[in-house]
């Protein structure tokens, strides 16, 4: 069971207004072989109700046990030692 450990403090993902996106990296997505994690807007909100910043997930528990071979690319590659994968 592969077990992922996410540290938003580390990983500081600001909204971006004029892409509706996350502003920076998005390493970790760009080169997980399965396209394993995701991200997703936190429950903090802008006075116009747009998100403040995102956070990053691993996808359904069930679908990540099965296809993450736990090559370690997305937390070796992050930049700010934000994710942490073990089993
Ligand atoms: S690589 Fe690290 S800093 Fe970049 S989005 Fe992923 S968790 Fe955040
Ligand atoms: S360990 Fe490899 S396969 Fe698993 S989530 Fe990270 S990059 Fe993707």
């Amino acid at each position: 069971m592969v077990k992922f450990q996410y540290h938003p403090q580390k990983c500081y993902l600001p909204h971006d207004p004029s892409e509706n996106r996350p502003t920076k990296c998005l390493k970790c997505l760009d080169l997980c072989p399965h396209s394993l994690l995701m991200f997703k807007p936190t429950k903090e909100k802008s006075g116009d109700g747009a998100p403040i910043r995102y956070e990053i997930y691993l996808t359904f528990k069930a679908y990540a046990n099965k296809y993450c071979p736990q090559c370690l690319k997305c937390a070796e590659n992050c930049p700010n030692q934000a994710i942490k994968i073990s089993i």
